[in-house]
């Protein structure tokens, strides 16, 4: 193996700490403490373990966490209602809906009924737009941790060739348009892409974010290429056990690429230390503060 690993339980927890110092600031001075409302409906196993995870790392940087459970069944206008108190509570800064939502209820008419200065998951339309005409918006917490791994690891982005396997509105997209903001050549790789492998090739950043395991093997990464893996997969391993792996097949990979996130312990964790960088900052605009730099895009 020759890349360097890119070690995003570390880097998370350096976010961590820098949020925690912030909060410890904004608390001493200026009496307020950044509150995250987390709300969860129905009793998706792999969703509860996110928002018990969010909630602790919350509590953990110091920040106020508040927890809405709500039953499956939950109606859209009750949904809406808590949306809308969450809006108006000045203690809470960030908000965040789980996905997904049970099928009777619409996430677009939901995540649009958060106050986009809240909008801590980045995903309202108003923070997309703000996003994609490069003004300052709520970013995505996925695309944002890969975009500070990537910052760390190569300083400027400037003029380097990327490619974004994957169009999602969560990833795919707003991945492509902060590569682009970093003045990247960006190529937004999908299902429909002729000759994948080829494309992947000319890439001196590779993000996957695909949901395939192991789709991208080491013989479709240029040589020294950063590749940065979104994908979580669980595959079958020895016995009846499973293992976590990633879009990329991490053994070929990392003996071409310069620098490989691992998985899991890469990608994973910076999101939710992007979600607690993006409730501060969210504090403090709210607040008329100056945001901490080097948590945002
Ligand atoms: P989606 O399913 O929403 O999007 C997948 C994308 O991959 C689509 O754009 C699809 O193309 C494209 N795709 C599918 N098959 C191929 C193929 N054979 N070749 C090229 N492109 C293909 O997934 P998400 O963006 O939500 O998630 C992607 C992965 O990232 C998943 O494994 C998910 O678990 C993981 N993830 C990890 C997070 C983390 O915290 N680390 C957070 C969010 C996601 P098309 O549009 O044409 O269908």
């Amino acid at each position: 193996m020759t890349a360097t690993i890119l070690d995003g339980k570390a880097f998370a927890a350096r976010i961590r700490g820098e949020v925690a110092t912030h909060v410890a600031r904004l608390k001493e001075e200026h009496g307020i403490t950044p509150g995250l409302a987390v709300v969860l409906v129905g009793e998706d196993p792999a969703s509860q373990v996110y928002v018990r995870s969010k909630g602790k790392q919350t509590v953990e940087v110091g920040m106020a966490s508040f927890e809405h459970r709500l039953d499956a069944d939950t109606s859209e206008a009750e949904l809406l209602a808590l949306v809308r108190q969450l809006n108006e509570d000045p203690a809470v800064h960030g908000i965040l809906v789980q996905l997904p939502l049970p099928g009777h209820l619409d996430e677009d008419l939901v995540i649009n009924a958060i106050d986009p200065a809240k909008d801590v998951d980045g995903f309202h339309i108003s923070n997309v737009g703000l996003l994609g005409t490069g003004q300052k918006a709520m970013v995505p917490c996925t695309p944002l941790g890969c975009l500070m791994m990537l910052r760390d690891h190569h300083g400027s982005l400037s003029g380097l060739d990327a490619v974004v396997i994957g169009r999602s509105n969560i990833v795919g997209k707003p991945m492509a348009s902060l590569l682009l903001g970093d003045s990247c050549t960006v190529t937004i790789a999908h299902s429909r892409t002729k000759d994948l492998a080829e494309v992947v090739r000319r890439a001196d950043i590779v993000v996957a974010a695909v949901g395939r395991p192991q789709m991208v093997p080491g013989d479709w990464i240029k040589p020294g290429a950063t590749v940065i893996d979104v994908g979580i997969n669980r595959i079958p391993a020895e016995g009846d056990k499973t293992r976590l792996v990633g879009d990329v097949d991490f053994d070929s990979a990392a003996d071409v690429a310069g620098a490989i996130t691992p998985v899991p312990g890469g990608v994973g964790p910076m999101t939710i230390a992007c979600l607690l960088a993006n409730t501060v900052t969210a504090c403090c605009r709210a607040n008329g503060l100056d945001e901490p730099s080097g948590l945002t895009a």
